[in-house]
């Protein structure tokens, strides 16, 4: 048995005393106002037990970490129809990349680079006002993490909003191809709105305990997807969750994971645990620098890789 209080509280120790501490992303403006001195670290295991150190409870943008939650929400809309808009293999490219669009005909790689995850919230929205689409993610978070109080960072997703010029050239030219049924600016609203979700590590863990247990929320043994689903997401955590960083971070830290530019990873050990750390500097793959060292100290001591220990 391992003494997972001990163990997160001594990374906290470790990395709060770090003087590496990356870069917070300024693209967003908002994002930039954020204080790189913070780390946390929450980890939910098998009995519901919540293990933290450092800034745990501090909620911060989870920007790309939703696209976990939309994809999970889409296929139960979609099924595998959401197949045919979306490719599920790993870009090699940054996040926000163009070019590979073009040779693509405007499908996207996977749903978790920018471009894969508008076309993905795209189809939440359809047949919806984005108010209500934007609705059913926040009460599908909520409800996976238990807490009703998680909210939207307004001022985030107007920052994002007013610079994410990027983000609308991918939307448009995947209008061009018919892969975005909607408005471009109704389908680029909702996504904004969905990465400005604020989460502390607490609840971003919790949020995620289904994927550690073949779907089921481990306390109340109810299902959120079956089996096979919790399987692949983290799958395509593990190939795509880190952009052009996904195969540095299989090698290092070796389990199923999703990082968001506001400094907050996602990390799945199936069967065992569903952790988050939270570390706003990041590295040159805009993923957070000392989350990923935070979950390779992790995964080392524990013997937690899927790879083997
Ligand atoms: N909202 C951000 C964007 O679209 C999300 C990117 C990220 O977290 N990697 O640029």
């Amino acid at each position: 048995m391992h003494d997972l209080d001990h163990i997160v509280k001594d990374i906290a120790a470790e990395m709060a005393e770090r003087p590496d501490r990356g870069t917070v992303a300024t693209y967003i403006p908002e994002l930039a106002n954020v204080d790189a001195g913070q780390f946390g670290i929450a980890i939910v295991d098998n009995d519901g037990r919540v293990f933290t150190g450092g800034d745990a409870d501090t909620p911060f943008s989870i920007q790309s970490i939703s696209k976990v939650f939309t994809l999970t929400l889409a296929l139960g809309m979609a099924g595998d129809r959401l197949w045919r808009r979306v490719g599920r293999e790993p870009s090699g490219s940054p996040f926000n990349s163009v070019v590979q669009l073009e040779f693509e005909k405007g499908i996207p790689r996977n749903p978790f680079i920018n471009a894969g995850a508008i076309a993905v919230t795209d189809l939440i929205l359809s047949g919806h006002q984005p108010r209500e689409a934007l609705g059913e993610i926040l009460r599908f978070v909520r409800f996976l993490a238990d807490d009703p109080s998680i909210a939207i960072d307004e001022k985030v997703a107007a920052s994002e909003q007013r610079t994410g010029f990027r983000n609308a050239a991918l939307a448009n030219y995947m209008k061009s191809f018919g892969v975005i049924e909607n408005p471009v600016d109704l389908a680029l609203g909702v996504y904004f709105h969905q990465c400005a979700i604020a989460m502390s590590c607490r609840q971003l863990a919790t949020a995620a305990r289904f994927l550690a247990h073949n779907g089921r929320n481990p306390k109340t043994g109810l299902s959120v997807v079956n089996a096979e689903r919790a399987r692949r997401i983290n799958a395509i955590m593990l190939t795509c969750g880190h952009y052009d960083g996904s195969g540095e971070f299989a090698y290092r830290v070796g389990l199923p994971g999703k990082s968001g530019v506001g400094g907050g990873i996602l990390a799945i050990a199936p069967g065992r645990a569903s952790i988050a750390v939270w570390s706003p500097g990041l590295d040159q793959n805009g993923n957070s620098h000392l989350g990923r060292i935070a979950l390779e100290a992790l995964t080392k001591r524990l013997g937690w890789s899927i790879f083997g220990a």
